[in-house]
């Protein structure tokens, strides 16, 4: 593959953006070589600046369920903005997301939009301590909930790869108030509350993780999350900004038949436009502004272009009866051709999957949490990237990182893919 006009076209975007890129992941640096610049996509496929087609399974980090340019999204937005591009007033399209949502997932009244995951997540933890009058919150090592100051304590995704884990610019009195727990590990958070009585207002957890990979929860650990959050009266928050209406219709809640106090979406809820909301019920959504004292507020929040590209998208996931399914055996078909070459070579490796969710870690031992996911062989990742990115495979330029699967990849798709594993397994 040739990459020379993203090459040049990187080198331009140097000399103006800060590493040449708007989010730090998509520079490559945990893998080395240049990003490639996007030009076009659509269905499964990214295309580049050099004429290169990809099959991808970054799919935008995450949104892209149904596909790059899914043709009602694209419609919605095109027709949406004749009719003017943001009012800052209420339109009816934020009810009927709204209800939307409130119908699809389990377990919340109301829900907010803004413009990210890191806004949900922020404003989320906001509403937690609001709510509960406390102050400190648990967060799981390696787990990923945008970059807001009180998340930037051994965040897992860019901030782990970039191994800056505490960034500076977070200070100590924001960080003393976060307090970190170790993933699929109850003990950890026992401890915690006991060394904290009354001033844990919320734990925040993926309940499956996608920012060291692909780490399910085992068996036990979301309930007993849930448990020890009633025990000591904190609130349980679920950020579902990768997970929701993507491993099932109602999110981990629904897969798993765990509740949770609030949760936090994005990506999948946008279609693709800068969407974020978070949602619980009444007694807790009621103490926002304006009808509590905690305030959030946003300029472009319920934007008319994003409010109509995601109700487009929540509408034809909850109509599609087969599309987990679907997603699901595409997945597990990728995990056994994949498992199947690299046994064959004798590799290292450990594949995590849950529905459409999957990723490979280069090590033998089982991926359970921050640690035995950072036990992986870095080398042979950045040998597997760029051999695959050179078989027109376009997988997440870093081991933090899950594989998104899409309704749009075909089984013809898959076995590219799995023909790409097969070379790239000679050279690892
Ligand atoms: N939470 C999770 C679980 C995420 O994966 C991400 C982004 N990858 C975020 C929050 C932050 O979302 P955003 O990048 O839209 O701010």
């Amino acid at each position: 593959m040739i990459y020379q006009r993203s090459s040049a076209l990187f080198k331009d975007a140097e000399r103006v953006i800060p590493g040449g890129v708007n989010s730090p992941v998509r520079a490559f640096k945990a893998v080395g070589g240049t990003p490639i610049f996007a030009k076009s996509a659509s269905g499964a496929y990214v295309y580049d600046e050099d004429g290169n087609r990809f099959i991808d399974y970054i799919n935008s980090w995450g949104p892209m369920l149904l596909g790059h340019a899914f043709p009602p999204v694209v419609n919605a937005v095109i027709d949406r903005a004749r009719e003017g591009t943001s009012y800052g007033m209420p339109t009816k399209l934020e009810t009927e997301i709204a209800e939307l949502g409130v119908s699809m997932v389990p377990n919340i009244d109301k829900i907010r939009f803004v413009n990210s995951g890191t806004e949900a997540c922020m404003s989320a933890i906001r509403l937690a301590r609001g709510f509960s009058q406390k102050e400190k919150i648990i967060k799981f090592a390696g787990c990923y909930h945008g970059h807001s100051d009180a998340f930037l304590i051994q965040a897992g995704s860019g901030a782990v790869t970039f191994g800056s884990p505490n960034s500076p610019g977070v200070t100590q009195g924001t960080a003393k108030d976060t307090l970190l727990a170790d993933y699929n590990d109850l003990v950890s958070v026992q401890r915690l509350f006991k060394a904290n009585k009354d001033e844990i207002a919320a734990i925040i957890v993926e309940p499956v993780a996608g920012n060291m990979g692909c780490i399910p929860p085992q068996q036990g650990f979301l309930e007993g999350l849930r448990q020890l959050c009633d025990e000591y009266d904190a609130l349980l928050i679920f950020d579902e900004v990768m997970t929701g209406f993507r491993l099932a219709k109602g999110g981990v809640q629904e897969l798993k038949g765990v509740d949770a106090d609030i949760v936090c979406f994005g990506k999948v809820i946008g279609g693709g436009l800068p969407v974020g909301a978070f949602a619980a019920r009444n007694e807790i959504m009621d103490v926002l502004a304006p009808s509590g004292p905690v305030y959030q507020a946003g300029t472009l929040s319920g934007n008319p272009l994003a409010m109509a590209a995601g109700l487009e998208m929540l509408k034809a996931i909850k109509l599609d009866k087969g599309l987990m399914n679907r997603l699901e055996e595409k997945t597990k078909y990728l995990h056994q051709g994949m498992a199947d070459v690299l046994d064959r070579h004798n590799i290292d490796y450990t594949i995590n999957r849950i529905g459409s969710m999957i990723s490979v870690h280069f090590c033998t031992e089982e991926v359970v949490d921050f640690k035995t996911a950072a036990a992986g062989n870095n080398d042979t990742f950045k040998t597997f990237f760029h051999g695959m990115l050179n078989r027109g495979i376009y997988i997440a330029p870093s081991a933090f990182e899950s594989w998104f699967i899409t309704d749009a990849l075909s089984y013809q798709d898959l076995n590219e893919t799995i023909a790409a594993v097969e070379e790239v397994a000679k050279e690892l």
